[in-house]
């Protein structure tokens, strides 16, 4: 067991974060107030700037163009750019999910014409999985491509999709009517130069610069070569890849929680009542300790996760107990950073109140609390809850 970071994961870190607190987070409170959400040039030049670190190519390996790193060190980079700015952490990781789907799924001709441009940063990717009535249970999910000559005719819509507003494609999880049994479901790459979608911003709480979109299918009809990996095994791929998307959420809320940290040392350093630094009272300093002990117990969680994946390829149990407790911990530690900032920590003068927002909507994506708390239950009961 090793805590810790090797020399090159250490300037790794350092790099990314010199970069991070000198070019990214001037902008992040401005332009996460402004932009709702970021417009597809302006993310496009987000991308072009962090592509030199690796971000874009993420765990593709070097070979097929992509950046080989670990899932530790694509963990290490991403928690220092969610810890400035979490809308951008959260559209670029599904930059280098969708990377890695096509990598892994993708045949020769779709590599080149969809992965290459989506790792240099020209194409934007989006995965729609989720619909109105099909949310934590995707298997009742309604949209279907429906077989026809050499395409594919889809119809239905899909909820709650992030880059959506801003997707050139989306890597669509749909039934298919020709598929092993009725209810079988694939994934479909949707260009939409090709064969063009719809799709609406739904305005939330917080990620405010991350688009997130309902994306509307209507006789969108797409070539039967778009068919990526198996006739039938899309949600099941989904499903198994989830342990990487958990991760990524998992990371993003500890660099959530290490900027409310951050920001509280600060602010209790500085700030003075009664005559004395507040940071010198001891309910003060419970609350700061508290908010690093849980920021650090996040971290762990996510690294060893992170770790397994790199060495066995799966992490099934603890990448759940990873997202749940990561993203609880961040909401906890958030709302403490407004309290240790008083009525500023409501302010938009101040990040807190972002940091706070953005934690919430951690909770979400990629399995809710309650279903990564089902699954870590059913791997050490037995029993499974959701039949
Ligand atoms: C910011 C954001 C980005 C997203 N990005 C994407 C994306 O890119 N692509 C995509 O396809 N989807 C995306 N989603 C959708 C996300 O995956 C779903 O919102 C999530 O799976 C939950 O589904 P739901 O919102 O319909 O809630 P529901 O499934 O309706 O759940 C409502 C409540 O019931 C609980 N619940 C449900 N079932 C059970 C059960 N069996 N036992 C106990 N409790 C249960 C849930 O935990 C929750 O508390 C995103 C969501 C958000 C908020």
């Amino acid at each position: 067991m090793d805590f810790v970071l090797t020399d090159e994961q250490k300037l790794l870190q350092s790099t990314v974060r010199e970069f991070m607190d000198r070019e990214i987070a001037p902008l992040a409170g401005e332009y996460d107030r402004k932009y709702h959400p970021l417009p597809q040039d302006l993310f496009k030049e987000f991308l072009g700037k962090l592509k030199p670190f690796g971000f874009l190519g993420g765990v593709v390996p070097e070979e097929d163009g992509g950046s080989g790193l670990s899932y530790q060190e694509n963990g290490i980079i991403n928690e220092e750019l969610f810890r400035v700015w979490a809308s951008l952490g959260g559209a670029v990781s599904i930059v280098y999910g969708a990377a890695e789907t096509l990598h892994l799924r993708g045949n020769a001709e779709q590599k080149e014409t969809y992965l290459k441009p989506i790792m240099e940063g020209e194409l934007i990717p989006c995965s729609g999985i989720t619909e109105s009535n099909a949310g934590s249970n995707p298997r009742e999910m309604q949209t279907r491509a429906v077989s026809d000559g050499d395409e594919y005719v889809i119809n239905g819509s899909k909820m709650w999709i992030s880059n959506g507003t801003i997707a050139d494609i989306c890597i669509l999880t749909t039934k298919t009517d020709d598929g092993p049994h009725q209810d079988s479901m694939s994934h479909l790459i949707v260009d939409g130069s090709v064969s063009p979608f719809q799709s609406r911003e739904i305005r939330k709480l917080g990620f405010k610069g991350f688009p997130t979109a309902e994306l509307v299918f209507e006789d969108c009809r797409v070539p039967k070569n778009n068919l990526l990996g198996e006739l039938g095994e899309g949600l099941k791929f989904s499903l198994k890849a989830i342990e990487g998307a958990r991760l990524a959420m998992s990371i993003g809320a500890v660099g959530c929680a290490q900027a409310a940290v951050d920001a509280s040392v600060k602010y209790a350093r500085e700030r003075t009542q009664f005559g004395k630094e507040i940071g010198r009272f001891q309910l003060i300093q419970q609350m700061i300790a508290d908010m690093a002990a849980d920021t650090d117990a996040a971290r762990l969680m996510v690294h060893r996760a992170m770790d397994l994946l790199d060495r066995m390829g799966r992490c099934n149990r603890e990448s759940s107990m990873a997202k749940y407790w990561a993203t609880e911990a961040a909401v906890r530690v958030t709302l403490k950073g407004i309290q240790v900032h008083g009525a500023y920590g409501l302010s938009e003068e101040y990040p807190m109140e972002r940091y706070f927002r953005d934690a919430v909507c951690f909770l979400i994506p990629d399995g809710t609390t309650q279903i990564n708390q089902l699954i870590v239950g059913r791997e050490m009961l037995g029993f499974d809850a959701f039949r």
